[in-house]
């Protein structure tokens, strides 16, 4: 469903070039969590930024469910930018607004009528287990729940694909694991194809069904995790 193909970023400035990604070709099948884990350095910003199209990549395709995300006008891009929910490391709430508010955002963007926007976000507070919080606050949510609001909002448009930044690094170990469960349990129900980029060994082996290498800017090796992780 999606497919990346030799795909390079060269961040060109007056003084020196950085070759960020290098020749990555990636399948992704439809309802993967698809891991893709380096150090620091690696690459696996500009990947994700190429992915959602806040990076311009220098070479290579992007193609999610048939369409090339990179041979595309301004607004064939917002329209299919839909198809991909987002969560970040920081969580990126609107402090001043709600729970209910934060999720409701990228609806209003995209323009639906208060009632639907109203009903969708009814449905995506249980999912999230956060029917108890729609009026607090960001500043009065512990991380675990801060992410909560950051997955409703990243499915409320009802993407088709699920980029996760770093989703758990500001996590502890057991909040983590409740937000891995959640999202396990959200590619189960719906067959979303989730993408996790992390520097944690321990996310990839807790809920990925594929894994890729990236290691200075090329990927080392990608397969089922069962394959590329022989060891304990
Ligand atoms: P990771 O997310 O794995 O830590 P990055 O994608 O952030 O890796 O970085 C990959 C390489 O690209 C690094 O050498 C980094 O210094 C470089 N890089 C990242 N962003 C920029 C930028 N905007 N301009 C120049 N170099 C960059
Ligand atoms: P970090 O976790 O290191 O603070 P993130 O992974 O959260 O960084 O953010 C990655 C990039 O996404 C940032 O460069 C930021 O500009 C961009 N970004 C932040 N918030 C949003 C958002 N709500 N939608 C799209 N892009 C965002």
């Amino acid at each position: 469903m999606i497919r990346i193909e030799n795909l390079t970023k060269v961040y060109t400035s007056r003084k020196e070039q950085v070759v960020a990604i290098q020749d990555i070709s990636l399948h992704i099948p439809k309802g993967a969590i698809y891991g893709i884990i380096g150090l620091s350095g690696a690459g696996k910003s500009t990947l994700v930024r190429c992915i959602n199209r806040l990076e311009e990549p220098t070479g290579g395709k992007i193609v999610i469910d048939g369409q090339d995300l990179t041979a595309m006008s301004a607004p064939e891009l917002r329209q299919a930018r839909q198809k991909i929910g987002m969560i970040f490391q920081h969580f990126h709430l609107l402090q001043s607004r709600t729970v209910f508010d934060n999720i409701a955002f990228p609806l209003e963007i995209a323009g639906f009528k208060k009632l639907e926007i109203e009903e969708r976000v009814k449905e995506l507070l249980p999912l999230v287990g956060l029917e108890d919080k729609a009026y607090a606050y960001p500043s009065q949510l512990s991380g675990g729940q801060k992410q909560r609001v950051g997955i409703a909002r990243a499915l409320a448009t009802n993407p088709k694909v699920l980029l996760c930044d770093e989703a758990t690094s500001a996590l502890d170990p057991q909040t983590t694991l409740s937000i891995l469960d959640l999202l396990k349990d959200i590619n189960q129900r719906f067959g979303l194809t989730i993408i996790m980029i992390t520097h944690e060994m321990k996310v990839v082996k807790e809920i990925c069904t594929d894994v890729a290498v990236i290691h200075e800017s090329k990927i080392a090796e990608q397969g089922p995790v069962e394959s590329v992780f022989i060891h304990p």
